[in-house]
């Protein structure tokens, strides 16, 4: 058997049909499908600054090595890196150094916010007295300092490395929390209506799979290992994650009719709880944007990390 587009041998059968493609041509399919989504849904616009959100893993690599590669050489768009370093040893040590590297090859400005220089603590620190599930504070500091240094870079645009099984997820996840609101803020480019305490986030590999995604690093040699954090306890996700996979074995296309039929309901979605988000307040401690008086990080830095 050769691939569906020429005569070399096959690396990959795609996840939502039964075509085969060998390395080229999977390559210029997965980079095709990332331009078509900036494209039709206007992910990127003139003037832009894109900070794009690094971890070391594939698909933050894959996003940045990309959208360096499209947009890159355009005067009116500048890009940076950001990633954050929770202080996670023999971890986000080791992916910094790799980041680095990468980012100096590409040329892309790096700029690295740690933990223990914002709040005080670095995660293994925090980890000493917090007994809850690591992801849990973990997300909320990560997501935090995300949109806040984001803006403090003067960023249009925030970029994150979420494929398409994240997204089937996440979906999932709302529904099976009956957490409606919080679905209305997912999509491609996310957020209800504009608010300039948000910095609008865009996904570019939204229609490609966590496979496809990973192919592509590995196939273009963008790294050559990656590893798991070590914390990493996200147990209803991974609930989530098996089901869908376990689904997708037995219907071949669910993660896909997942999303697609999400993203049919999403702008009735945005614009039901549109009413809503005038309800964002901003933060009496931090002035960030929250949906209480004080926000989850400063509960966290109060109850948690000074403790
Ligand atoms: S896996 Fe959890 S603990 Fe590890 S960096 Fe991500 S959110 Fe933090
Ligand atoms: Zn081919
Ligand atoms: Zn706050």
């Amino acid at each position: 058997m050769s691939c569906k587009k020429c005569i070399e041998s096959p690396v990959i059968k795609l996840t939502n049909s039964p075509v085969s493609l060998c390395k080229s041509c999977f390559i210029k399919y997965f980079e095709k499908k990332v331009k078509k989504t900036i494209s039709d849904y206007k992910l990127i616009d003139k003037n832009d600054h894109i900070v794009i959100a690094v971890s070391g893993g594939k698909d933050s690599t894959s996003l940045l090595y990309l959208i360096k590669k499209i947009v890159g050489e355009r005067k009116d768009i500048k890009i940076t890196a950001l990633a954050i370093d929770e202080g996670i040893h023999n971890y986000r040590d080791e992916s910094l150094e790799f980041l680095k590297g990468f980012c100096k090859k590409l040329k892309v400005n790096l700029k690295i916010v740690s933990y223990k220089e914002e709040f005080g603590k670095s995660l293994d620190e925090i980890l000493k007295t917090y007994k809850g599930i690591p992801c849990s504070i973990c997300g909320v500091l990560r997501r935090y300092l995300l949109n806040k240094k984001a803006k403090e870079l003067k960023a249009t645009k925030l970029a994150t490395g979420h494929n398409l099984d994240d997204e089937a997820q996440s979906i999932m996840m709302n529904y099976c929390r009956n957490n409606m609101a919080i679905s209305a803020r997912l999509g491609p480019l996310t957020g209800i209506k504009k608010d300039e305490r948000f910095i609008p986030r865009i996904k570019p590999l939204y229609f490609l799979t966590e496979k496809e995604v990973t192919s592509y690093a590995f196939l273009k040699g963008l790294m050559d290992n990656f590893k798991e954090c070590p914390n990493s306890q996200q147990a209803y996700r991974n609930n989530i994650r098996e089901m869908i996979n376990d689904l997708e074995l037995k219907i071949p296309g669910t993660k896909h009719s997942i999303v697609n039929s999400f993203l049919e309901i999403l702008p009735l979605l945005k614009e039901e709880y549109s009413k809503d988000s005038k309800l964002i307040k901003s933060c009496l401690k931090c002035m960030e944007p929250c949906s209480q008086e004080i926000c989850k990080t400063c509960i966290y830095i109060e109850t948690v990390i000074k403790s």
